[in-house]
């Protein structure tokens, strides 16, 4: 289809086989090595074994639904009425393409940030939609954008703006005043923003995530998307969720039933318990990532590349210029051979990939003995 002709196959297949049939360290797709919380794997298997196992409800079991419109309460001070504010999708990419296909028109536009979830790009790629992509660059060690140059991506065909925070694979996360900027063109120009906060509990060195949704006069034009993959270690569950006003959810939930008409049952279930009990779990988990992101970063700089601090995420973006390399695909498909280590080339997330061609993305989701070895085997590169 010559709309998708240019995706292919996705990095993070491609690297997860390199590492696989090199047996090397795989720090490239974001997923942990620990299982999420013991009594929310339990509530799966009882859900399993208690009947759970047929189609549930269009929007989501009401449980987890209940759940969640609990959730962005207690932490954000966000309503959500969980019969008609609050769709259950098959994890947060479902939920990102059903909302751009459900928005957008052939042709229009839609914002993002690169470098970008190369979900993203292939979304706006199969609604025939355009993608206008405003560059994130370090500003003394930290990922930003520069307001004007978002300012001018805004023109009378726009309709979307796409906002990841915390960001992958950058790891910045966006403060109030690059979050009021966005809902300042949202409000001038009418644009519905569609935030993906799948790091939402990831974040580091007590910064705190702040849903676009909550600034003023947003709520009612963000579709909300989040999921449980990341907070509570359980990438394979696939469950999401989006919460936005009744005509935007309408929206997306007649594109999601088409999709894939419901999400599964178990995980729903099991979901729903760990947002109501696991809490202490999440937090725990976050001063462990912390660590871990401490530990890859100093690795990493020990070996000579210049690493960029995540704020928030799995991921520590690295520029591999110090040690003589340009190309972060080819070294990347090299690193293998060179080090027995996996990373990302972040130059796939970029619409201009010469814009990232010399940063590497590395994951820290990962038992310190892993890391430890991976930046050993590193060490060899410098
Ligand atoms: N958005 C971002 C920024 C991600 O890193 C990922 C990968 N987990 C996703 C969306 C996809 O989330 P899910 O697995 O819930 O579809
Ligand atoms: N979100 C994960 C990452 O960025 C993996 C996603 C995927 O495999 N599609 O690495």
């Amino acid at each position: 289809m010559a709309r998708m002709r240019e995706f292919g196959t996705t990095i993070f297949a491609e690297m997860s086989a390199l590492a696989a049939r090199t047996g090397s360290i795989n720090l490239g797709q974001g997923f942990p090595d620990t299982d999420g919380p013991a009594a929310m794997l339990d509530r799966a298997v009882s859900a399993i074994r208690g009947g759970s196992n047929q189609y549930p409800p269009g929007p989501g079991v009401p449980e987890l639904r209940q759940a969640v419109s609990e959730h962005r309460k207690a932490h954000y001070g966000l309503d959500y009425d969980p019969d008609g504010e609050i769709l259950v999708t098959v994890g947060a990419t479902e939920a990102i393409a059903a909302s751009i296909l459900a928005l957008c028109e052939p042709g229009e536009e839609v914002i993002a940030f690169e470098p970008y979830y190369d979900s993203y790009a292939a979304s706006v790629a199969l609604a025939g939609a355009v993608l206008r992509p405003v560059t994130l660059r370090p500003v003394e060690g930290r990922f930003t954008f520069d307001p004007a140059e978002l300012r001018a991506a805004v023109g009378p065909r726009t309709r979307v703006i796409l906002v990841n925070s915390p960001h992958n694979p950058t790891g910045t996360v966006f403060t109030r005043a690059e979050l009021e900027e966005i809902a300042l063109l949202c409000r001038e120009h009418d644009l519905t923003a569609v935030t993906d906060e799948v790091y939402e509990h990831l974040t580091f060195d007590g910064v705190e995530h702040v849903p676009l949704a909550t600034l003023p006069g947003m709520r009612d034009r963000t579709v909300m998307i989040s999921s449980a993959g990341k907070t509570f270690s359980v990438t394979g569950w696939k469950t999401g969720w989006v919460c936005a006003p009744p005509p935007l959810v309408r929206a997306v939930q007649t594109v999601k039933q088409f999709l894939t008409f419901t999400a599964a049952a178990p995980w729903q279930l099991a979901v729903a318990h760990a947002l109501r009990h696991e809490l202490e779990w999440v937090s725990r988990l976050r001063a462990d990532l912390e660590s871990k992101r401490d530990r890859l970063t100093a690795g990493l700089s020990a070996a000579g590349f210049e690493v960029y601090r995540p704020s928030g995420t799995y991921f520590v973006q690295t520029d591999i210029r110090p040690l003589g390399f340009s190309d972060g695909l080819a070294l990347t498909r090299e690193l293998p051979s060179l080090a027995g280590v996996v990373a990302i080339p972040t130059q796939v997330f970029y619409a201009r990939p010469e814009r990232g061609s010399h940063f590497v993305r590395f994951a820290f989701c990962k038992k310190d003995e892993v890391i430890d070895e991976a930046v050993n085997r590193l060490a060899r590169l410098g």
